[in-house]
């Protein structure tokens, strides 16, 4: 279902976000995830891109396969960097044949460790990824004639790229301005984050739905990745101190960052949020707790 539908006839969306595996183990693991999660009937998943569009095979693939055997609406996400326009052209004609109703337009993480010029790229920033993804819907390339629903990202705390906040606003708007549909944010700890920048998004002329992006703290090792990967993102005081009394017991960490994710959950329902979108890290343990502390059994 194209994304304007979707949120036309849901006043919040749930959804969740899986990347490729690599291995035969990881993927048997992710489609176990994906089964238990499917019975939520989430509005939508979405694949990540690897980094540089190293996965560009993989995502398309998984893309395909929950498209084909299960209920649920995948919506793969799509990278400038390194990439030409006949490439993405190409990769939006496969996912227009094989019925995908939208994309996530982003401009990626850069390829690890190789040597990568920027200004090669067709495509240097999100907007004109967005701009060219309307243009092929204008083209009537896709079987709705709206074309692909198109999202972009947010990040209430700020992407280190663009120190100017107000500058970074006047960026997101572009993207706006170029035909997203809907914005998903970069994952965040603290709702004040969040809610400020719903905000500022209101205070620019931003009137896109956005949606919450929620990743559940796994451990303090985690939290390190996930620093790495998660331009912008800040972590808490309270929510580190939690997990370090936990010292070496796992579990109990586990269970700190499910707690901690499932009151931002509740405190951003009371406030009215569009989405929440779950960063499962193709795992579902943690987010079918936090489903159950919110008492949600089916989001339709
Ligand atoms: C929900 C979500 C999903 C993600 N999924 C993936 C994924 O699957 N694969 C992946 O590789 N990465 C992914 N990322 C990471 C993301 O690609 C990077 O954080 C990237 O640096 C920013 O992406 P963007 O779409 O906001 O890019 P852009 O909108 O291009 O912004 C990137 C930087 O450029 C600045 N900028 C924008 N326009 C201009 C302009 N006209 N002039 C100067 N500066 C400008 C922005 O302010 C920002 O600092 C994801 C991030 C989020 C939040």
């Amino acid at each position: 279902m194209h994304a304007l539908d979707i949120f036309q006839q849901h006043p919040t969306t749930f959804s969740f976000e899986f990347f490729p595996p690599k291995t035969p183990e990881s993927a048997e693991n992710l489609y176990e995830a994906i089964r238990q999660l499917e019975s939520f009937q989430p509005h939508f998943v979405s694949v990540t891109y690897g980094a540089g569009g190293s996965t560009r095979e993989l995502t398309n693939d998984l893309v395909v396969r929950i498209k084909e055997t299960t209920s649920l609406n995948p919506i793969p996400h799509l990278t400038c960097v390194c990439h030409k326009e006949e490439e993405i052209h190409a990769i939006l004609r496969r996912y227009a044949e094989a019925g995908v109703s939208n994309i996530l337009a982003l401009g990626g993480d850069a390829p690890n460790g190789a040597d990568y010029n920027k200004s090669d790229d067709d495509f240097q920033h999100a907007a004109d990824l967005v701009k060219f993804i309307r243009r092929f819907n204008e083209s009537g390339s896709h079987p709705n004639k709206k074309g692909f629903g198109i999202g972009v990202a947010g990040f209430p705390e700020g992407h280190p790229g663009t120190p100017n906040r107000l500058r970074e606003m006047d960026y997101l708007k572009q993207k706006v301005d170029e035909g997203a549909d809907y914005i998903v944010t970069q994952l965040f700890f603290e709702n004040r984050d969040f809610l400020d920048f719903r905000d500022r998004c209101e205070l620019a002329g931003i009137s896109l739905p956005i949606i919450a992006g929620i990743m559940p703290a796994a451990s303090l090792k985690g939290m390190n990745r996930m620093a790495e990967l998660a331009a912008g993102a800040r972590f808490p005081a309270r929510l580190m101190r939690s997990l370090q009394r936990c010292g070496d017991d796992t579990e109990a960490m586990t269970q700190v960052g499910i707690h901690h994710a499932s009151e931002q959950c509740h405190d951003l329902l009371e406030n009215k949020v569009r989405g929440i979108h779950f960063y499962t890290l193709n795992r579902s343990d943690a987010t079918r707790q936090i489903f159950r502390s919110l008492g949600i059994s089916s989001t339709q």
